[in-house]
C-alpha cells in the first residue's frame, strides 16, 4: 500500500530496523561476486522483501567526499533485474498516492532502480503534473570540473518540475546538497529524496526516505579526509570507491 505518511515512517523506523537480519554470505554469493575484498562481505536482509539485500564489508575506504569504515556494494541492487525491481518497488512504497512527482533524478547509476520505482508509483496512482502524465527518469551530466549540469534538451525535465532525487547512499550529504542547488538553478523543485542507505533523516529540510539507516549499521562512520582516524593510525586504504564501484589498492 502506498499510503504511508512520511512522519509515520520515521516514527516506526526504529521498530522496522528490528526486522532486518544480519548474516554472513553463502559460498554461492562469494563465488558470484568474485574474489578479493568481496570474500568477507556480510549482508543485511530487508524483512519485507527477500530480494532486497544490502552487502557490505568493513575496512578503510576512500570516497569522493570522505573516508568510511564500511564499503557498501550496491552493484546487484542497481544492476540485477530482480534486485533492482525489488529495491525500486520498496522505495516507491514510502510515498503517498497524493504525492506529485514529475521527474526522478538518478545519481550514481540508479537509473534502473529509478525506472522500477516510477513504474510502481505510477501503477499505484502517484501522478505527474507534466503534460504527458508520465514520469521522467533521468541523470545529470558532470562537466570536467565535476559540476552537475543539464543540456538544453534535458532541461525541460527539471524546469518547473517536481523532482525526486534518487541516490544509492547518502553519507556526508555533499552530493545531495550539490544536486539540490543545481536543481534550484534550473528552476526545479525538489519534493523528495530516496536512498538505499542514508545516515541522515533529512537534508536541507527535505526528508530522506531510505531502506536502510544507521540503525542497521550503528558503527558505520564517515570521516573528513583530513581528519580520518584510520589514516592517522596508519591503517592502509583498502579501496577507492565512488558511485561506479570500488578499485582495490594492493
Ligand atoms: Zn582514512
Amino acid at each position: 500500500m502506498l499510503v504511508k505518511r512520511c512522519s509515520f515512517w520515521y516514527n516506526i523506523i526504529g521498530n522496522i530496523t528490528l526486522l532486518f537480519r544480519v548474516s554472513g554470505m553463502t559460498l554461492g554469493d562469494k563465488k558470484e561476486m568474485g574474489e578479493g575484498i568481496m570474500q568477507d562481505y556480510k549482508k543485511i536482509d530487508y524483512a519485507k522483501n527477500k530480494d532486497v539485500v544490502l552487502r557490505y564489508i568493513p575496512g578503510h575506504f576512500v570516497t569522493p567526499n570522505s573516508h568510511v569504515n564500511y564499503y557498501m556494494d550496491l552493484t546487484d541492487m542497481k544492476s540485477r533485474q530482480r534486485e533492482a525491481r525489488a529495491t525500486g518497488e520498496e522505495l516507491a512504497e514510502m510515498y503517498m498516492v497524493s504525492d506529485v512527482i514529475d521527474t526522478i533524478l538518478c545519481l550514481n547509476s540508479m537509473e534502473v532502480v529509478g525506472a522500477y520505482m516510477a513504474n510502481k508509483m505510477t501503477k499505484a496512482g502517484i501522478i505527474s503534473a507534466n503534460s504527458h502524465k508520465t514520469m521522467y527518469i533521468t541523470s545529470p551530466e558532470y562537466n570536467t570540473s565535476g559540476q552537475m549540469m543539464f543540456r538544453e534538451n534535458n532541461q525541460h525535465m527539471i524546469r518547473g518540475k517536481k523532482v525526486l532525487i534518487l541516490i544509492d547512499t547518502a553519507t556526508t550529504g555533499e552530493t545531495l546538497l550539490g544536486a539540490i542547488r543545481t536543481i534550484g538553478f534550473y528552476k526545479g523543485e525538489v519534493v523528495g529524496i530516496s536512498a538505499i542507505y542514508s545516515v541522515a533523516a533529512q537534508i536541507g529540510g527535505i526528508p530522506i526516505r531510505a531502506l536502510y539507516s544507521n540503525h542497521d549499521l550503528p558503527d558505520y562512520a564517515s570521516f573528513e579526509t583530513e581528519n580520518c582516524p584510520l589514516c592517522r593510525d596508519g591503517v592502509p586504504v583498502d579501496a577507492i570507491c565512488n558511485g561506479f564501484g570500488y578499485s582495490t589498492i594492493k
